[in-house]
C-alpha cells in the first residue's frame, strides 16, 4: 500500500512526521513517499503543486496531507499561493466529497466553547461538497467598476449532477452510521436568496426518494450556524456546498474543543482519498513543537478505514488516541487545569505507546 506523504508548510511538517512515527507502530506493509506541496512546493518548483507531487498523488493508494500556507507567500498572485495546492489536488483527483466527523470525546467536553451538557456525546458528520461552488465558479476577478474604483466578483455555481452525487454520499454515510432513531440528513443551503441553493434543495429532495429510511430536512445556513451552537446534538449528518461547509465545519470544530482534534477525508468516486487535519499551517505556533498532532493521527485512521481497507488498524489507532486522552495527555490547545501538558512529539509518543 503506497501512501503519498505531503507535509506542506508550518506545523504540517511537525504533525505529519509524528503521525508517520505512530503509523510505524502498526504491523502493516505501508510504503511512504514524500513530496513538497504548498509553500514548500513553490520553493522546490516555482508553484504550489509541482508536477512530480501531483504524479505521486495520482499513483498512490492514499494521500496523507499536513497543511499549507505561509504568510511569506501572501503577496504572491493567487495561482502561486500555497492554498492553491489543496484546491488543485481536489480538482485533479476528483475528490468531490469531504467527510468531517465532529465528535466530542468524553474527556474533552470541558474544553468545548459550549457547556459540557450541550456537547457531551456529540457525534455529527459534515459532508461538504468540495470541487464546485463559488471557489471554482467562473467568471471571477477584480475589475474596474463603471461608477469608479474596482469591484471583486466570484460566481456561485452547482450543476444537478454535482448536487446529486454529494447527496448520495451523505445518504449512504447516514445509513452506515446507524444512529438510534434512524438516519437523518440535514441539507443546508440559502434557498431564500440564492438560485444555486434553490436548485440544490430541489435535487437533494428528489434524490432522497431513493432512501425512504432516511429523514431529510432542510435548513438555511444562517439558522444552521445558530443551531450548531444552540443544540448541536439535533444533527446526525449535515450535507452542504463548498463555501457553507467550509465555515460550518470550522464552527463545529469548536464544539469539540479544538481545531487540533478534527480529521477529515476527501474521497473520489472509488474510495481513494486525501486525508488531512481540518486546521491550517498555524504559522503562529509553527516550529515550536506545541501543535496538536491528534487531528492528523485521526486522519491517518480514516485513511486506514476508507482507502486501505484496514478497519481493525483504524480502530486500534482511534482507541489509542482515546486512551491517551483518558490518561490526561493534552497539548496546549486542549489543556485544562489538572491534566498533563505535552508537546507534539510527547503526545504522539503517548499514542504510540498505547498502540
Ligand atoms: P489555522 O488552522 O492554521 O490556525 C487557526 C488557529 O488554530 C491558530 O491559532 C493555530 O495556532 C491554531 N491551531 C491550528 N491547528 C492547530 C493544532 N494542530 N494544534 C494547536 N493549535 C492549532 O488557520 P489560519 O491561522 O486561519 O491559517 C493559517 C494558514 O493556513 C493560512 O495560510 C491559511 O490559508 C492556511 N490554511 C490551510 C489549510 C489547509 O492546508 N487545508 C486550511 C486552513 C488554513
Amino acid at each position: 500500500m503506497k501512501i503519498a506523504v505531503l507535509p506542506g508548510d508550518g506545523i504540517g511538517k511537525e504533525i505529519v512526521a509524528e503521525t508517520l512515527r505512530v503509523l510505524g507502530r502498526l504491523e502493516l506493509k505501508l510504503e511512504f513517499e514524500e513530496a513538497p506541496v504548498g509553500g514548500a512546493g513553490y520553493e522546490a518548483a516555482g508553484y504550489p503543486l509541482p508536477e512530480k507531487t501531483l504524479a505521486l498523488a495520482r499513483q498512490a493508494d492514499a494521500i496523507l496531507f499536513g497543511a499549507v500556507g505561509d504568510p511569506r507567500y501572501d503577496a504572491l498572485e493567487s495561482s502561486k499561493r500555497p492554498e492553491q495546492a489543496i484546491l488543485g489536488l481536489r480538482k485533479a483527483l476528483a475528490l468531490f466529497a469531504n467527510l468531517r466527523p465532529a465528535q466530542v470525546y468524553e474527556e474533552l467536553a470541558e474544553a468545548s466553547a459550549l457547556r459540557p451538557e450541550v456537547v457531551a456525546g456529540l457525534d455529527i458528520l459534515i459532508v461538504r461538497e468540495l470541487t464546485g461552488d463559488i471557489y471554482f465558479g467562473e467568471p471571477k476577478g477584480i475589475r474596474q467598476h463603471p461608477a469608479g474604483g474596482r469591484e471583486g466578483f466570484d460566481t456561485m455555481r452547482y450543476s444537478e449532477a454535482e448536487i446529486r452525487r454529494i447527496a448520495h454520499v451523505a445518504f449512504k454515510a447516514a445509513r452506515s452510521r446507524g444512529k438510534s432513531g434512524g438516519p437523518r440528513v440535514c441539507s443546508v443551503d440559502k434557498a431564500n436568496v440564492l438560485e444555486t441553493s434553490r436548485l440544490w434543495r430541489e435535487v437533494v429532495a428528489a434524490e432522497a426518494k431513493s432512501y425512504p429510511d432516511i429523514t431529510l430536512s432542510h435548513m438555511y445556513v444562517d439558522n444552521c450556524a445558530m443551531q450548531l451552537v444552540r443544540n448541536p446534538r439535533q444533527f446526525d449528518v449535515i450535507v452542504t456546498g463548498n463555501l457553507f461547509g467550509d465555515i460550518l465545519s470550522d464552527e463545529a470544530s469548536m464544539l469539540t474543543g479544538s481545531i487540533g482534534m478534527l480529521p477529515s477525508a476527501s474521497l473520489d468516486a472509488n474510495g481513494k482519498g486525501l486525508y488531512e487535519p481540518i486546521h491550517g499551517s498555524a504559522p503562529d505556533i509553527a516550529g515550536k513543537g506545541v501543535a496538536n498532532p491528534l487531528a492528523t493521527i485521526l486522519s491517518a485512521a480514516l485513511m486506514l478505514r476508507y482507502s486501505l481497507n484496514q478497519g481493525v488498524a483504524a480502530e486500534r489507532l482511534e482507541r489509542a488516541v482515546k486512551l491517551t486522552l483518558r490518561d490526561g495527555y493534552r497539548t496546549a490547545d486542549i489543556y485544562t487545569a489538572g491534566t498533563r501538558k505535552v508537546g507534539t512529539a510527547e503526545m504522539a509518543s503517548a499514542v504510540a505507546e498505547r498502540l
